[in-house]
């Protein structure tokens, strides 16, 4: 299937020509037409998979038809008085920009008018552009919720909703907001459900929400992208920075964006980076949200060559030409190392995934290698090279066991049934590697820094 042979309007067959889509991808070519078809939809897929197009440019056409069917020519008056037509919600402000931002490039040209809200910031200029007229709007739930108890926002007359990332919401702790948002929709509508994984929590919401959806699964969110090369390096912890420093100092390094588990460790690592003199900034969920996206445009830009992030402030962030992702920290939720490395490869790019693992991380690179179902070629040409190898994994699987358990709290493996959503819950008692992560971005993300507006 090419783009050209779907239905879609001309002026928006002409923005896909002009992104340079000629095929869809797997995700668009099995949801754009029953989307259009008016169908309800439960898309079980990972980021890099081209969701937001998906469902992006279905929505375009449809808010074309339903427009264009009511109006004499271009008085769209009776139309621009419905107010919102379709909202989108996702649960960072990152992920808010850019689909707006492929919202905007979408419907150029359609007179279709879109907006994005987010918190952090000063309401105002969010409130203008509001009253200013909006068709589609995409939001974060805190900040919607927020304006729709002022009653500056009124969803009375929508037509497609759009619920992104549904898993990451319940991790960030923003169910219940999600939940408020459904109950003031409009019972008659389309609605759009898309999560990188299926617990049960999940399958639940979707059930709430949906009617007699079609499903869609692409790319099971075990897998990485076959455009990514993983490495592993086994390194002490105190060799890390070192490394990073010999990798960074390689020209055909172009742009890195480096993982750490903590806020902390992410201002300490961009330190470091810009002391050797290679541009960095760290974003984190403690940056403000200006300085977080002045930090994306330097980066996206070429301004700076290395972005450190936590994975609240990275998830979902699509940076084209990102050559390395390195795990400077080994993830404890293998889930989270596929999130990460598919933010390189993207699309038809190719792109190299570097992981930094200590002694007490080799437990994380076993987990890990199951859920992907390979091996991590591990690079010995380097300086720093130790020999704590993978077959301890089992050793430290079972201290770790134990020391959960001794503790009186859950663990994954006790977890029979081993769903997800009691997995999730386990996180923060799982999360303690050691004490020092009191200070760690997912010991926020479940309470004040994950709720912050
Ligand atoms: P997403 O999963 O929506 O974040 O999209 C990932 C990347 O794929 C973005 O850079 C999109 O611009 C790109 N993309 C989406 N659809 C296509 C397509 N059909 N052909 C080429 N690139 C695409």
């Amino acid at each position: 299937m090419i783009f050209t042979d779907l239905p879609l309007h001309n002026t928006i067959q002409k923005a896909i020509a002009e992104k340079g889509y000629t095929h869809p991808t797997p995700i668009q070519e099995q949801a754009i037409l029953p989307i259009l078809k008016r169908k309800d939809l439960l898309g079980c897929a990972q980021t890099g998979t081209g969701k937001t197009a998906a469902f992006a440019i279905p929505t375009l056409q449809i808010l074309l038809e339903e427009r264009n069917k009511g109006n004499n020519g271009s008085d769209w008056s009776a139309w621009k008085k419905q107010g919102i037509k379709c909202l989108i919600i996702t649960p960072t402000r990152e992920l808010a920009i850019q689909i707006d931002e492929n919202i905007k490039e979408y419907s150029q040209g359609t007179g279709l008018k879109h907006t994005v809200i987010f918190g952090g910031v000063k309401q105002h200029s969010q409130v203008i552009a509001l009253n200013r007229g909006v068709d589609i709007l995409t939001a974060t739930p805190g900040r919607l919720l927020d304006l729709m108890n002022q009653k500056i926002i009124s969803l009375k007359n929508l037509k497609i909703f759009t619920l992104d990332e549904a898993d990451r919401m319940l991790d960030m702790g923003f169910i219940h907001d999600v939940k408020k948002i459904i109950k003031a929709l409009p019972e008659k509508r389309q609605s759009l459900f898309f999560s990188a994984t299926m617990p049960n929590s999940i399958t639940t919401l979707a059930k709430s929400l949906l009617t007699d959806p079609i499903r869609v699964t692409v790319a099971p969110i075990s897998s990485t992208a076959e455009t990514v090369a993983q490495k592993l390096f086994m390194v002490d912890t105190n060799n890390k920075q070192k490394l990073l420093r010999d990798i960074l100092f390689d020209r055909k390094v172009k742009s890195v964006l480096v993982f750490t588990r903590t806020k902390h460790k992410a201002n300490k690592i961009a330190d470091f980076v810009n002391e050797i003199g290679v541009g960095a900034a760290a974003i984190h969920g403690n940056k403000s949200q200006n300085f977080r996206q002045n930090a994306l445009k330097d980066f996206k830009s070429g301004k700076i060559k290395v972005l450190v992030a936590t994975d609240l402030a990275s998830r979902g962030i699509d940076i084209d030409q990102l050559s390395h992702v390195i795990n400077f920290e080994i993830p404890n939720e293998p889930e989270t190392y596929v999130h990460r490395i598919g933010r390189t490869g993207r699309a038809q790019n190719t792109g190299i995934a570097l992981s930094f693992c200590d002694a007490t991380e080799v437990a994380y690179i076993n987990d890990i290698q199951k859920l992907i179902g390979k091996k991590i070629k591990i690079d010995q040409e380097h300086d720093f090279h130790t020999t704590h190898e993978i077959s301890n994994s089992a050793r430290k699987r079972q201290n770790f066991k134990n020391s959960q358990s001794k503790g009186g709290r859950g663990n994954r493996s006790g977890d029979k049934k081993g769903t997800r959503s009691s997995d999730r819950n386990n996180k923060s008692s799982r999360n303690g590697r050691s004490s020092k992560n009191s200070h760690s971005e997912r010991n926020t993300k479940s309470g004040r820094g994950g709720r912050k507006r």
